[in-house]
Parts: structure tokens; C-alpha cells; sequence
């Protein structure tokens, strides 16, 4: 069997529509717009790729941008006490803490001192909190993509045996609760479950299969049941290549769906962030 693609790029484009036309309508009822602030501490080449993008895409969506730069000698207290400033600023409706940050600043730490209402990448523990009671409309932007990924499919999540390698915060654990909301079977692997070697055991079992792992190859083309729905989340440079974690050609030949690498999450996540932005701009009235 050959997969269909799951080209994150079209889902993107939609969920910019819908986004697009909810700030239209928001602006021309309270004449403003959402704003949202990305707080860069010191200079970086990766953030800068982030922030430019961050940037382009709120601005097509009529969302305001500000990119606020502090030097990279300054303390945590200092950046905490720019995030609280932030924070009371009634003109600010989201904020984000752009990653990497310099050696010396805990970046969990002051990115807990967004408010949960300000909390554009909805990793605060009050927004995380709202997911594991299935009551949440803003959550942590790469597992919200798979979600996306997914339901585009049309594939019915409920009952489904889900598998997710990898156990992160931003991805994993959080993504394990959304699929658990859907009543999906699901299981979550991690460093345990390759050490004990049932890695192969658990993803042949998968009729949904999301990969979050960061090892190039992973998942073996092979283990993948026929028919299932592949998403894979890692990003690997091998040589000039970037690759995920799954075998993709041979995994192509037995999944149903299956996500490029590059090209399948990762156009998702920023119009996420968006859409993040503009549930807060909701609840800042
Ligand atoms: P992470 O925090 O390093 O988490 C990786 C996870 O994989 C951990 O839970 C780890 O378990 C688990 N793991 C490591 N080796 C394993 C093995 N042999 N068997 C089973 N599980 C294993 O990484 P992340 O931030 O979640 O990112 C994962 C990948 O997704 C990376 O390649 C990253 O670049 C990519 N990513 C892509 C996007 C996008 O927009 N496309 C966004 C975010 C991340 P332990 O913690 O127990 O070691």
C-alpha cells in the first residue's frame, strides 16, 4: 500500500483561514487585535529563524508582533521581572519566551512566570492542567499540530490502539491526554521501553503512530502495521538531509497516511501559536 501524504502545509493554510477571519472579527467588535510579544534573550541564529517566521505569519493574520530583545547578560530575575511587566500590560495579550536561552537562565522557570492567560505555547501548568480534564481550547503547539494532522485524516481516534514514542512535555505527555480525551487506547514509549527492547513490540500494534524521538530511523519501515496513520514529529539532519524518526519509504508502503519529513508538523505549529494567541485575546476582555 501506498501512504497518502499528510502535508501539514494545506492543514496550515485552512486553519489560517479560520484564524483569519476570527481576528477580523474581533478587531471590527473591540477595535483591537490580539498582540502578541516574543521575548529573545541575547543573540541566536535558530531564534531568529523563529522569530521571522512567528512574525510573518501573525502579521498575514492581522496579528500584532513585537519582538523584544534583552541582552544576554541579564539575570533571571531581571527577565522574570520583564515577563511580570508583561504581564500587567493590558496592551499585551500573549507572550512567548523564544528558546534557546543563554547559559544561566532557567527557561522552564521564567517561562511559569507567564501569566496562564498570557500563555501563547500553553505550557503553563494551569493550561496543562485543562487538558488532562479534557477542558482546554489553547495546549502546547506541536502536539496541537498532530491533533490537527490527524483529524484530517477523518479516521475515528475512539477506540483506536495510539502509540507515541517519546514522553517530552511539549510533545508526548500532553499529545498522550488529547488522544486519551478522544478515548483512544493509548500507550507511550520511551527510554524505558527501547532499554527493555519492546519498542517493536508496542508500534506494531499502532493504528496511529506519532514519533517524537529525535533518532533518525528509529521506527523500522517494518513494524509499522498496514493501514496505519504515521505522524512523525522528529527532525534529524543526516548529512544534507533533514529526516525524521520513522523509515519513511519503506513505512510509505504500509501506513495509510503518513507525514513528510520536513513538511508534515512542523508548518502547523506556528499557525497553532496564532490560534493560541487569539483564545487569549478571547478571555482578555
Ligand atoms: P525530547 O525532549 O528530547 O524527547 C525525546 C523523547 O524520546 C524522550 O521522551 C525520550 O525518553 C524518548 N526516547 C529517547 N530515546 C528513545 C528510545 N530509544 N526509545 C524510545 N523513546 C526514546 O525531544 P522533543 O522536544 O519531544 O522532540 C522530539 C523530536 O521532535 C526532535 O527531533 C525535535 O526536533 C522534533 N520536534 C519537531 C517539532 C516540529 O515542529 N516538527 C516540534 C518539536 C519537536 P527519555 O526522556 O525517557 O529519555
Amino acid at each position: 500500500m501506498a501512504a497518502k501524504l499528510l502535508e501539514g502545509k494545506a492543514i496550515a493554510e485552512k486553519l489560517k483561514a479560520v484564524v483569519r477571519q476570527e481576528v477580523d472579527l474581533l478587531r471590527a467588535k473591540q477595535n483591537r487585535a490580539p498582540k502578541l510579544i516574543a521575548l529573545q534573550i541575547g543573540e541566536n541564529a535558530s531564534s531568529a529563524v523563529y522569530v521571522k517566521a512567528q512574525r510573518k505569519v501573525a502579521e498575514s493574520l492581522g496579528i500584532e508582533y513585537w519582538l523584544e530583545t534583552l541582552p544576554d547578560t541579564i539575570s533571571q530575575a531581571e527577565a522574570e521581572q520583564k515577563i511580570s511587566d508583561f504581564n500587567k500590560d493590558h496592551s499585551i495579550t500573549a507572550i512567548i519566551v523564544q528558546l534557546p536561552v543563554p547559559k544561566g537562565i532557567d527557561a522552564k522557570k521564567l517561562a511559569n512566570t507567564i501569566w496562564p492567560a498570557k500563555d501563547a505555547e500553553g505550557m503553563h501548568p494551569q493550561n496543562l492542567g485543562r487538558i488532562l480534564l479534557g477542558n482546554y481550547k489553547i495546549g502546547p503547539c506541536t502536539a496541537m499540530a498532530v491533533m490537527e494532522l490527524l483529524e484530517s485524516t477523518g479516521e475515528k481516534l475512539y477506540g483506536k490502539e495510539a502509540v507515541i514514542v517519546g514522553h517530552s512535555e511539549i510533545v508526548g505527555k500532553p499529545l498522550a491526554l488529547m488522544l486519551l480525551n478522544k478515548l483512544a487506547t493509548t500507550t507511550v514509549c520511551h527510554i524505558a521501553t527501547g532499554e527493555r527492547g519492546v519498542l517493536a513490540d508496542h508500534v506494531k500494534r499502532a493504528e496511529i503512530l506519532v514519533v517524537a524521538v529525535g533518532k533518525a530511523g528509529i521506527i523500522k519501515g517494518d513494524w509499522v502495521k498496514p493501514g496505519a496513520v504515521v505522524v512523525d514529529v522528529g527532525i534529524n539532519r543526516v548529512g544534507d538531509k533533514i529526516v525524521g524518526d520513522v523509515e519513511f519509504e519503506a513505512a510509505s508502503q504500509r501506513a495509510s497516511y503518513i507525514t513528510p519529513v520536513p513538511g508534515g508538523v512542523g508548518p502547523i505549529t506556528t499557525t497553532i501559536l496564532m490560534r493560541n494567541t487569539v483564545e487569549l485575546f478571547k478571555i482578555s476582555f
